[in-house]
């Protein structure tokens, strides 16, 4: 049985994350009747508004990805969500009560949800920090659109990278893919996309060592053989790829690369803590694979807070 008096308002659930694995999270927890508080630093969807067309979720032959990000924000919202946009940047896990304090603010509830997805890979060269959003972009499809007729680069030689030149090269006038090895790391179909795309360039075996400009962005420098050369461009689409971003809840388990080490029943070394979506160990971080682990978490989370007897009872809580 949870001992949890408390003059401060205590949640049952705190979900953290809005991307798929959390608003489905938030999507259970609020049908079985629990206090939920849901915590989103930059918009609801998560990593699907970064995609254009999202074409293997059930049920959607086609959709954007900001459509359906809407549509499953349009069934929390409905359900009564209670929604804090901040950042979440410490946490205390480890008793019955979990702390969970933002830029702004300290919350407090009996189970937490982390669905944070992963962070986007940087490349770390000079000039990428201070041309970001002047030329600089990890979103092609969000960014794309402000380069009409321009000259840019991709960097990345994986599936994104080769979708993102793709997608650039119907808007922009010539697209340079730089590639660090000395091949693609990608789906053959796509591939063959790219050897047969007019605009495009690929270049291997090239790292960008500096992105310049004044204002915004004006050139890169290249490096290819250890020979240098300076090359006019107008933006640089980076798309290396992610990582897990998980240092805030140093209390759970992870594994050597930073993933929550957790199994299909998204239930950690704590308690009353659970993991969902892409932040965990998995074989494969898609959407749908998300939405179900964000239906676990909260179904286990549900008991979780049914065998310890927890109930609510407005501005604290008491315990049976
Ligand atoms: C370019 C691209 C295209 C893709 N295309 C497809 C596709 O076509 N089909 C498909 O099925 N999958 C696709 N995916 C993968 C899919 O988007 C992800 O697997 C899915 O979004 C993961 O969901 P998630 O909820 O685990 O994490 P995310 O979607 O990453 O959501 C995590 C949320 O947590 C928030 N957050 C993170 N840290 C904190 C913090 N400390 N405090 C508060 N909030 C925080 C983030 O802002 C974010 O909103 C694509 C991914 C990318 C990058």
């Amino acid at each position: 049985m949870i001992n949890c008096q408390r003059g401060d308002y205590l949640f049952d659930l705190i979900i953290i994350g809005a991307g798929p694995a959390g608003l489905t999270s938030a999507i259970y927890a609020l049908r079985s009747g629990l206090e939920v508080l849901l915590i989103e630093r930059e918009i609801y969807g998560g990593k699907m508004n970064l995609t254009n067309e999202i074409t293997n979720y059930p049920g959607h032959t086609k959709i954007a990805g900001i459509e359906l990000s809407k549509q499953m924000f349009e069934s929390v919202k409905s359900l009564g969500i209670k929604i804090e946009y901040d950042q979440v940047i410490r946490t205390r896990l480890n008793d019955d009560i979990k702390f969970v304090c933002t830029e702004q603010e300290e919350f407090s509830a009996v189970s937490v949800i982390i669905a944070n997805g992963l962070k986007t890979k940087h490349l770390g060269c000079i000039g990428e920090k201070e041309f970001f959003g002047k030329g600089v972009s990890y979103c092609a499809i969000c960014d794309g659109f402000f380069f009409k007729n321009k000259n840019v680069i991709i960097a990345g030689g994986g599936n994104t990278a080769l979708e993102d030149a793709i997608y650039l090269s119907n808007i922009c006038k010539k697209v340079n893919i730089i590639v660090r090895k000395n091949c693609f790391r990608a789906e053959e179909f796509l591939v063959d996309l790219i050897k047969s795309t007019e605009n495009i360039c690929v270049f291997f075996e090239t790292e960008i060592l500096e992105i310049k400009g004044d204002n915004k962005v004006n050139s890169v420098i290249l490096e290819n053989n250890c020979v240098q050369k300076e090359v006019e461009i107008d933006a640089v689409f980076i798309a290396i790829g992610q990582q897990p971003e998980n240092e805030a809840f140093s209390e759970i388990k992870m594994d050597r690369f930073g993933y929550f080490d957790s199994d299909e029943t998204c239930t950690t070394n704590i308690e009353g803590v659970f993991v969902a979506g892409d932040c965990r160990v998995k074989f494969l971080r898609q959407i749908v694979t998300a939405t179900s682990d964000g239906a676990t978490a909260a179904s286990l989370a549900i008991k979780y807070l049914k065998k310890h007897k927890f109930v609510h009872s407005g501005t604290s809580v008491g315990v049976e």
